[in-house]
Formats: C-alpha cells, sequence, structure tokens
C-alpha cells in the first residue's frame, strides 16, 4: 500500500482578496447571488467568488491583482488562449462596421460555411445565441419531424436550463421525467426520460415502454457536466442503432465538445453520425453563439424555410460570428489538437502520478482540451460514479491551487479546460501546485 504523506497546510500564498470580497459584497445586492449563472457562485466549494479584472492568453487576474493559471477558459470557448490577437482585432473591425443589424450579413454565411465543412452530413446550420437554445430547438425540431413527443437524455448531462431539459433522474431504474427546478411544469418534464450514461440496455428498455412515442435521443457524447466521462466503445454505436431502428433522432450534444476535442466535434473521432448537432462555446469564440445543424431534410422544416419556429433578434451577430471565424480559423491549423491534447494529457497524467504517489485515490480522463478529474476509487463511467467522489476533497483540493494560483472550475462535476496558450512551463508550475496542493489536503 501506498503510504499517505499528511502534511500541515501550507499557508496561503496569494493576498486574501479583500477587493474581490468588497466587490462581491457589492454585487450581491443588485445581482441574484452575486453572479449571473449560479456555478461562478462558488457553491460547492465554498468561498467568496474572485472578481475577474482582465485574462490574457492562459491567465487570469482578479481585481486584487493576483495572476493564476487558467482551467475554466470561459468555461470552453477560450480555446485559444484569452483575448487571442487575431480574435480581438477581428471583433473590433466587426464592432467597427456595426454591433448587431438584425439583417443578414455575409460573415454567417462564412461561418455556416466552416462549421459545416466540419461535420459531414449536415447541410444546413442555425445560429442562435447559446447552447440552451440550440438544445431546445433542436429537440423543437425533433419532436416536430417525427410528430412524436417524448425525449431521452441521460443522467448527469447537461444540455442547457430549458424546461424540458431541466429533468433528473430518479436514482437506481430509469425513471419518467422529475422537474430538478421548481417552475417547471409537470407535464413538460414528463415528456422527458432519463436513462444511464454508458449503459444502452436502459435505453432499449426506454424504447421499448414507448414504442412509436420517442422523437430523439440526446446525449453528450463525450459527458462533460460530470467531470469528463468519456464514451464505452460500444455506447454511441448501440444508440445510433437504437434509433435507426425505433425510428429516433439522435441529437449530439456537442455544445462542450465541438471543436473542442477534435475538428469539427467527438462524432469525428467516434465515427457515429448524429441526426443533429448543437454546438457552443468555441463556435462563438468568447462571444455570445451556438448552433444546431444536421442534414437539409430536417434543417429545412424550421422557419422560415419550414414551419417550425425559431427565431432570435441577436442571432448571427456580426460580432459574434467575426470572433467565432477568427477563432475556428487558428484551431483549423495542423496540429491544433494534437498539441492541445498532449498538453491536456500531461495535466492529467501528472496530477494521476502524484495522487497515486500519495496514496489519494484520484481518476483522471482527458480528451482534446478538456480534463476531468474526481477524487474517486473507481474510474468515472456514469452519473452515479460521479456523485460518489469525494466532493469535500474536490473543496480542499480546489482551495488550495487558487492560492497557489491555479484557477479550476468550482466543481468537481466541472470539466477543465486546456487551451493552445497553455505553455509547458504553465503545465510544470500547476504541476508543481498541485503536488503542494495534494500535500495539504490529504
Ligand atoms: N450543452 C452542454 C453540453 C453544455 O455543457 C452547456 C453549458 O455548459 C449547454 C448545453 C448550455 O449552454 P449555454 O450555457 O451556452 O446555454
Amino acid at each position: 500500500m501506498t503510504e499517505i504523506h499528511a502534511q500541515p497546510p501550507e499557508p496561503p500564498t496569494l493576498a486574501s482578496r479583500p477587493r474581490s470580497r468588497a466587490a462581491h459584497a457589492r454585487a450581491c445586492r443588485s445581482l441574484v447571488g452575486g453572479v449571473n449563472s449560479p456555478v461562478r457562485a462558488f457553491g460547492a466549494v465554498g468561498g467568496v467568488p474572485v472578481t475577474v479584472a482582465r485574462a490574457s492568453g492562459a491567465h487570469v487576474e482578479d481585481i486584487d491583482g493576483n495572476r493564476y493559471i487558467d482551467f475554466v477558459g470561459s468555461w470552453g470557448p477560450a480555446i485559444v488562449g484569452h483575448a487571442h490577437a487575431e480574435v480581438v482585432d477581428a471583433v473590433r473591425r466587426a464592432a467597427e462596421r456595426g454591433l448587431s443589424f438584425g439583417a443578414p450579413s455575409e460573415a454567417e454565411t462564412e461561418l455556416a460555411e466552416l462549421v459545416l465543412s466540419a461535420l459531414p452530413g449536415h447541410d444546413r446550420v442555425r445560429f442562435v445565441n447559446s447552447g440552451t437554445e440550440a438544445c431546445m430547438s433542436a429537440v423543437r425540431l425533433a419532436r416536430a419531424a417525427t410528430g412524436r413527443e417524448f425525449v431521452i437524455k441521460f443522467a448527469g448531462n447537461y444540455h442547457g436550463h430549458a424546461d424540458a431539459m431541466l429533468v433528473e433522474a430518479g436514482s437506481g431504474a430509469a425513471t419518467h421525467g422529475v422537474p430538478t427546478s421548481p417552475g417547471v411544469s409537470r407535464d413538460i418534464a414528463r415528456a422527458t426520460l432519463t436513462c444511464h450514461f454508458n449503459d444502452p440496455n436502459s435505453v432499449a428498455e426506454m424504447f421499448g415502454k414507448h414504442p412509436d412515442q420517442i422523437a430523439a435521443v440526446l446525449v453528450e457524447p463525450v459527458a462533460g457536466n460530470m467531470g469528463l466521462v468519456r464514451p464505452d466503445d460500444a455506447f454511441l454505436p448501440s444508440l445510433r442503432d437504437l434509433c435507426n431502428r425505433h425510428g429516433a433522432l439522435l441529437v449530439f450534444d456537442e455544445v462542450m465538445t465541438g471543436f473542442r476535442v477534435a475538428w469539427g466535434g467527438y462524432q469525428n473521432v467516434c465515427g457515429v453520425r448524429p441526426d443533429l448537432t448543437c454546438l457552443g462555446k468555441v463556435v462563438g469564440g468568447g462571444m455570445p453563439a451556438a448552433a444546431y445543424a444536421g442534414p437539409a431534410i430536417l434543417m429545412d422544416q424550421v422557419s422560415p424555410s419550414g414551419p417550425v419556429y425559431q427565431a432570435g433578434t441577436l442571432s448571427g451577430n456580426p460580432v459574434a460570428m467575426a470572433a467565432g471565424l477568427a477563432t475556428l480559423q487558428l484551431c483549423r491549423q495542423p496540429g491544433f489538437y494534437e498539441r492541445l491534447g498532449r498538453r491536456a494529457d500531461a495535466v492529467a497524467d501528472g496530477l494521476a502520478a502524484i495522487a497515486s504517489r500519495r496514496g489519494i485515490p484520484l481518476q483522471t480522463s482527458a480528451i482534446g482540451g478538456m480534463l476531468g478529474v474526481t477524487f474517486a476509487e473507481r474510474p468515472v463511467r456514469n452519473f452515479e460514479d460521479a456523485k460518489s467522489g469525494n466532493h469535500d476533497r474536490f473543496a480542499a483540493f480546489f482551495h488550495a491551487m487558487l492560492e497557489r494560483g491555479v484557477w479550476l472550475p468550482p466543481s468537481s462535476y466541472e470539466a477543465w479546460f486546456i487551451s493552445a496558450a497553455h505553455t509547458d512551463p504553465d503545465v510544470e508550475r500547476t504541476l508543481a501546485a498541485v503536488e503542494d496542493a495534494l500535500g495539504a489536503v490529504a
């Protein structure tokens, strides 16, 4: 058995962030919980959220002047690093021509062509403003195209906060949807069926229980909202096969994995072709843009070509399109994803080695520019495994890393994101901080 090296906690090495404390106290008086999206509030790890002043490359600086190596990456979009000169320049040039037209612009078509060139079998794309909208709209289209009501999702997959997607699984057997949030109509939640990730049998059973009623199976092909959970080799092909047999659509939510784990998305790694793809994060290059895409026969059912209504005042916003285009052009350069993957592997493998030396049960995984880290004995294959992780230990680790200048997502259910701007020295400094922080939390 490996010896556990118990060490006293290190004293904090960064300032106690008085300005962040004051800024958060002020924010709490006018913003709900002091934030505009819940996970930013540090609810899962405790403490006061850090208020950001600026971000550049792989680094974030807070309003107290502390600098951190960033593994949040704005929750995914910052794949080429924060404020990349070419992206900022494209945004500046677009902004000078006008912030929003409410009319077509050439940038929309240019980004559409680039996105579609990366997604085999997809002929049309519709840009929207958020991943939530993309998933909500794809589900609406799937229902319209099949004339069916029910949608299957997986426990621990997140598809944004539209009512139909805010449904959690009951533990144990797959169940009819129960709303995760007050305010979600029970009738809407009932049409969302929850199965278990990496368990095609749970999906086959659900198709058996609801013959000819299931419009779509919606899945994060690599789950990034319960740590990072890779699909077993047979999982996605089984979903494709079940959807084919039962006349349902397979929808890949690649909001997180799209253009992040590979050019296009995970569908180009696994070779399984979905009927519809949802994108977000990277395609907007840090500006509010997302998309859903598919073959003409489906997408042409969307308004104005077809009857399925979906619209947006700011959809295809020219500044967001410029940021997305500049970002994707950088991602398209040869070797981009290989370099990103090597960096993510170096962090994941380094973390696993340090934890193993210290006898701390830790599961890590990485793909492309994403990483997952769970303090658990067993590899994480589904939401139950993710829940069984030691979340208190993660909270202590999170704070120990923050004090050592490394900014991690403030929850063990969130994936970490690495960018092309992370350098070998950033990785070395991160692992030195891990060595120290794991010593402190052991
Ligand atoms: N789908 C996935 C897989 C996500 O990870 C997210 C957000 O993290 C969404 C959808 C929702 O995207 P947004 O936050 O842009 O609404």
